[in-house]
């Protein structure tokens, strides 16, 4: 008979939730002697995720959606019994602001490569200058095998920099709040890199491999998820599942000694809690502090965060004069804005505004920009306005706003990220046995990306105390 063991996971956000659903699940099936504990310092679980219903709209604070196509978030919800709650986005045109004004996306590109001649040829998005060069891509051989570089300067010497600047840097940028030329490409899209070193040509290689899509004249289904109750739905669902005193909130775990046997972990409570393992997932910054006698957390310095706000308004439809046919817009570096991207969210996700309101959903914070987090409520408002009148010719002032700051919340991949984290792991599995990190900071910041680095740290610690 196996002797009973402690599991303790730090951090309540999906990453933590996910890893004590899954472990339980197995420890169930598989009728192991271990228990779970969940310490969140937070007063809510979640983390990022986190749903404002108000006056009859949902509005998501922090993620809105995620890729359907990448499977463990679908897993988790059909696991929780959420699978009837999930919703495709509405499609429709998106556009790209660029020198100041909206432009179509091209049709048939991808991450803002494009992967169809004509669209491209005829956008006006780009120069003669900018086309030829991103021709480029056809001729120029295939980059040298390395172990990274960044993400901006790979598709700068495959493109030119007006087809990065114009359409990819705007994509790309703001899926990580990062700048596209800090970043790694190896930790964040490492198929291009493959796609290049395969075909030689990106093009060529994404018209290869990339899904055909149908030729129908039925309108395309959404590739994102959400659910119909809102993101903090899938939250409250795991919750739902765990084991009665499991989780401990308002707490925060301080310090992480390592005994003879296991682990001690001091809690900001004053208590202690013994563990045979740790998942650890909270944000990188934590691990230094927690475990301030081992140097090799600093590595951890050299991964910045960014800080970003999300801005919700509600209007009456009246309100907009130049109502624009499509789902949002992301915003170039060559507009003289501060909003970074706008959802039309009473378009893209009609589920969650009421009949003739209007949702829409902004960001600031470019990584040169930061300081905008830190301006009053009503400062970040009237930037906003002022940025939203200039494309949609508002007339009346928001029925409310919701500004949602997020400070130092978006881990950056910067170039060298996944060599880092695979040092710090190998550190741990020499110096901190039975200790595991999981969650946006280390393989992936999406929702599907931390459940599944959740579900990991789970295997790693069952193969750990077997
Ligand atoms: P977190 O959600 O950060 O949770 C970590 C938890 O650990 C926190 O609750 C924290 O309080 C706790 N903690 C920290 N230190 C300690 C400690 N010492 N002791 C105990 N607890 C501790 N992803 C998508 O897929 N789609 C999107 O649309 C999307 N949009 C986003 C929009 C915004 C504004 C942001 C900020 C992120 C977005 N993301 C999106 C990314 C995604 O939301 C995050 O990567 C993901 O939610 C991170 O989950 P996590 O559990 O790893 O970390």
């Amino acid at each position: 008979m196996e002797s009973s063991k402690e599991i303790v996971i730090v951090g309540g956000g999906i990453t933590g939730l996910s890893a004590a659903y899954y472990l339980q699940k197995e420890i169930k099936e598989q009728g192991l002697p271990y228990k779970v504990k969940l310490v969140e310092a937070s007063s809510r679980l979640g983390g990022k995720i986190s749903t404002l219903k108000k006056d009859g709209f949902t509005i998501e604070r922090g993620p809105d959606s995620f890729l359907s196509r990448k499977t463990p978030a679908v897993k988790l919800a059909k696991e929780v019994g959420l699978d009837d709650q999930l919703v495709r986005n509405g499609t429709g045109q998106a556009y790209i602001l660029v020198n100041n004004k909206l432009h179509k996306m091209p049709r048939g590109s991808h991450m803002g490569i494009p992967t169809k001649a004509r669209p491209f040829l005829f956008s006006n998005l780009f120069s003669f200058k900018g086309k030829m060069r991103a021709g480029f891509d056809f001729v120029l051989p295939k980059g040298k095998e390395v172990q990274d570089q960044s993400l901006g300067g790979f598709f700068r010497h495959r493109f030119g920099n007006e087809l990065v600047e114009n359409v990819i840097d705007p994509l790309l940028s703001g899926i990580y709040s990062g700048d596209i030329d800090d970043m790694s490409l190896m930790a964040t899209y490492p198929n291009f890199y493959r796609l290049q070193q395969d075909h030689k040509s990106l093009i060529k290689g994404l018209r290869k491999t990339l899904p055909k899509s149908p030729r129908s004249t039925k309108k395309k289904a959404g590739v994102f998820y959400t659910f119909k109750d809102g993101f903090e739905s899938l939250v409250k669902q795991t919750e739902q599942k765990l084991d009665k005193g499991t989780i401990t909130l308002n707490v925060a775990v301080d310090h992480i000694e390592k005994k003879d046997h296991g682990y001690h972990l001091l809690l900001s409570s004053g208590e202690v809690y013994k563990a045979d393992a740790i998942i650890i997932a909270a944000q990188h910054e934590t691990l230094p502090k927690v475990f301030s006698q081992y140097d090799f957390f600093h590595e951890f310095d050299l991964v910045p965060s960014t800080s970003v706000a999300n801005v919700a308004m509600a209007f009456d439809q009246s309100a907009i004069k130049r109502d624009i046919n499509g789902t949002g817009f992301v915003v170039s570096r060559t507009s003289d804005y501060r909003i970074t991207a706008c959802t039309w969210t009473h378009k893209k996700w009609p589920h969650t505004t009421p009949e003739g309101s209007v949702l829409l959903r902004c960001y600031v914070g470019r990584p040169n920009d930061q300081e905008v987090v830190d301006l009053t409520d009503e400062e970040i408002k009237d930037i906003v306005l002022e940025d939203l009148n200039k494309t949609m010719n508002i007339t009346q002032a928001p029925k409310f706003s919701v500004i949602t700051r997020w400070r130092n919340a978006r881990p950056q991949y910067t170039v060298g990220h996944t060599e880092r984290i695979t040092k710090i792991r190998g550190k741990m599995a020499e110096m901190l046995p039975g200790v595991y990190l999981a969650g946006s900071s280390f393989e992936g910041v999406g929702i599907p990306d931390c459940i599944e680095q959740g579900e990991k740290a789970v295997d790693n610690v069952l193969e750990f105390l077997r």
